[in-house]
């Protein structure tokens, strides 16, 4: 049976002040729960203070950005062993934000999960179609295409030891969430694309939705058979509603 694993995306939010109160409220809420897993994933200049307030709990934490290359001469870039020192077990990799504004395509999101996973993160890798993508009915082979540049560097046995965050565009930061079949269906083609594959890869899979969940809809959300969790943005700055999601997922 798959454990569910929800994991807060901070974005560029955040102030030492500010993230103390969030992290010391799931700590008390959350930090004894062994169900589901819950990940913090925050900008990296507070990850230290993140694996201070975290450590000794049940909490993970991770980043949200990597850069392919180990070392080197590439200023304003992080490594994957740095995310380490600072104690981070996963890291969000060609989040749709990287995809649109920063330029990351399909090749260097397969690097930069690659890079990852050779240093010893968990990636949880961002898959998604925007509106017009959607519209034009090439959902499907969009993310088939998202997932290929994956498996053409990693491999089967890569994406085993990964998540995966289906991530509709036009449902993140907007309010409109993906039907719970909307997002059952993708899941399943997910699952189901992969299992071609490697069934047992596919069965162990954790495949995480993300785009506007809230603690009103997650419950619903997390109780469809190939959703296992969520990826959650906006709201998981709020301590109340992640705190909420989170036990959604613990069921
Ligand atoms: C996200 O940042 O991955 C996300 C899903 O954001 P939101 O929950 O705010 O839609």
């Amino acid at each position: 049976m798959r454990k569910k694993l929800v994991a807060g995306n901070w974005k560029m939010h955040g102030s030492l002040a500010e993230n103390k109160v969030l992290l010391e409220a799931l700590v008390l809420e959350l930090g004894q729960a062994s169900t589901a897993g819950c990940i913090v994933c925050a900008p990296f200049p507070y990850l230290a203070q993140v694996q201070s307030v975290l450590s000794g709990s049940t909490l993970a934490w991770g980043a949200q950005n990597v850069s392919n290359h180990a070392k080197g001469a590439y200023t304003g870039e992080v490594s994957a062993s740095m995310l380490l020192d600072f104690g981070c077990s996963y890291v969000i990799i060609g989040h749709s934000e990287r995809r649109a504004l920063y330029g990351e395509d399909d090749a260097s999101v397969a690097a930069k999960f690659a890079a990852a996973q050779a240093a010893g993160l968990i990636p949880i890798l961002c898959v998604g179609e925007t509106l017009e993508e959607r519209e034009a009915g090439v959902t499907e082979a969009v993310i088939g295409r998202q997932l290929d540049a994956v498996l053409a560097v990693s491999g089967i046995e890569g994406i085993g030891r990964a998540v995966v965050a289906y991530e509709p565009v036009w449902a993140i930061g907007t309010g409109k969430t993906a039907s719970p079949q909307q997002a059952q269906a993708m899941h399943a083609f997910i699952r189901a694309k992969l299992a071609v594959l490697d069934k047992d890869v596919a069965a162990s899979l954790v495949i995480q939705y993300g785009g506007s969940v809230k603690a009103a809809n997650a419950a619903e959300l997390f109780a469809q058979p190939d959703i296992d969790g969520g990826l959650i943005g906006g709201a998981s700055l709020v301590a109340d509603e992640f705190i909420a999601i989170c036990r959604a997922a613990q069921g």
